[in-house]
């Protein structure tokens, strides 16, 4: 399963040259100044890394989900807040547009997208919809061949740099739950139209995040993604893989701790040993190695399951919540093996640890996984399966 084709092993070789030599000496600058690196973001245009499952002739490099992943991981090992820019510019703001749109929409937004000329973003969550995304309040009523959304956004991530935002409102507000619900895209400047940047955050702080409020903005019909009330599949279908690349923002996250404390292992000497010659350290080290890689065999068997075609709604859950929670204990133990000085931010496993956080939360928290797995797994008891 570890055995990577040519191809993928060039992608992760690219990306861990670009990630090593310009991604990593910004990584805690960016995290300290909390700054959106738009020259990184340009820079990952040129290396066509913004769209690489798509196809060429919208301007993807035209590679698989795998080596998306592994492209993923790689930007993680070394800067999260990178890859999490990465993961909502592309899983959440190009690929629903491919996914869902009609030709001309794609022809008109995933180009410039895909080239780096514009940079895309997502906005499902609400102040009071979360968790539950079929809550949201936003509304989008149809006039002709115009919608009007009122409404809000909240933690979108890329949000204030963003020139197209993937966003769904409820266009049919007799319809309960998740139903009744539209996707559209909408653009930058837009009339009743505005973005303010988010508050200070805990982790992934060189990423950026906004709330946007939509004030009578007037979208036109072409702009809806797939048919009219049955836009929370796009959310959905988006997240179901979108999922599998934040196990791999995890992985690389847990990768970069692992890296870390065992090169502090090795030199830091206590008692006259280096500190990894004794039994709890080598300990830590073993655990944290054992589930990097457990947890990296799963994200690549969720992609590859995407790649062939297959469902893998569950394994993207189960890719996403374990490498979540993996990221969570390596970061931790990196800590604990620097000692004093993994409280200091001198050291990347401080900032690992801010943002592995993340991966708990976004794109569903890991109830919300423990949820999705346990009815793949149970059957939805009104089927009475
Ligand atoms: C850094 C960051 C970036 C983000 N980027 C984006 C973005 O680009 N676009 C976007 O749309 N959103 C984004 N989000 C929002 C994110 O998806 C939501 O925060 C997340 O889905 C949780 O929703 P909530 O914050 O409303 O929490 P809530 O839904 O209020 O959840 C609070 C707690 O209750 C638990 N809970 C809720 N319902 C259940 C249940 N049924 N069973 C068990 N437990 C439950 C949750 O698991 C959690 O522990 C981002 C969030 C963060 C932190």
């Amino acid at each position: 399963m570890l055995e990577l084709s040519e191809t993928q092993e060039m992608i992760r070789a690219t990306v861990r040259e670009f990630a090593e030599k310009e991604v990593a000496p910004k990584a805690a600058e960016i995290d300290r100044t909390q700054r959106f690196p738009v020259e990184t973001f340009r820079r990952m245009a040129e290396l066509g890394l913004l769209a690489i499952p798509l196809p060429e002739e919208y301007g993807g490099a035209g590679a698989d989900y795998l080596s998306y992943v592994l492209a993923m991981e790689e930007l993680a090992r070394v800067c999260a807040s990178t890859a999490l820019t990465l993961a909502a510019h592309y899983s959440l703001g190009t690929w629903p547009i491919y996914g869902f749109g009609s030709e001309a929409t794609k022809r008109r937004y995933i180009p410039d997208l895909a080239g780096g000329r514009k940079i895309g973003a997502y906005g499902l969550t609400e102040p009071n919809a979360g968790s539950d995304a079929g809550g949201t309040r936003t509304t989008a009523i149809r006039k002709g061949d115009r919608y009007i959304l009122n409404g809000s956004k909240t933690f979108i991530t890329n949000g204030t740099y963003a020139d197209s935002f993937v966003v769904s409102a409820k266009s049919d507000p007799s319809a309960q739950g998740s139903r009744g619900i539209s996707a559209f895209v909408l653009e930058k400047g837009w009339k009743g139209f505005t973005v303010q940047k988010g508050k200070e955050k805990l982790g992934m702080r060189g990423s950026d995040w906004a709330e946007l409020y939509f004030q009578d903005v007037e979208v036109p019909v072409e702009n809806r993604l797939a048919p009219e009330h049955q836009g929370f599949q796009v959310f959905m279908k988006t997240l179901d893989a979108g999922r599998i690349s934040i196990g791999a923002l995890g992985v690389g996250i847990a990768q970069g701790a692992l890296e870390a404390a065992t090169a502090h292992a090795r030199e830091r000497k206590a008692f006259g040993q280096p500190i990894g010659s004794f039994q709890a350290v080598g300990n830590m080290i073993a655990d944290m190695a054992t589930e990097v890689r457990a947890a990296r065999l799963l994200v690549y068997s969720a992609a590859k399951l995407k790649d062939e075609g297959k469902p893998h709604t569950a394994e993207g859950a189960m890719a996403k919540l374990f490498s979540s929670e993996v990221a969570m204990r390596a970061t931790h133990s990196a800590i604990q093996v620097y000692g004093g000085y993994g409280f200091v931010n001198e050291y990347p496993v401080e900032r690992f640890y801010r943002d592995a956080k993340l991966c708990e939360i976004g794109e569903g928290t890991s109830e919300i996984q423990r949820i999705v797995i346990a009815r793949h797994v149970l059957g939805r008891f009104e089927e009475g399966g």
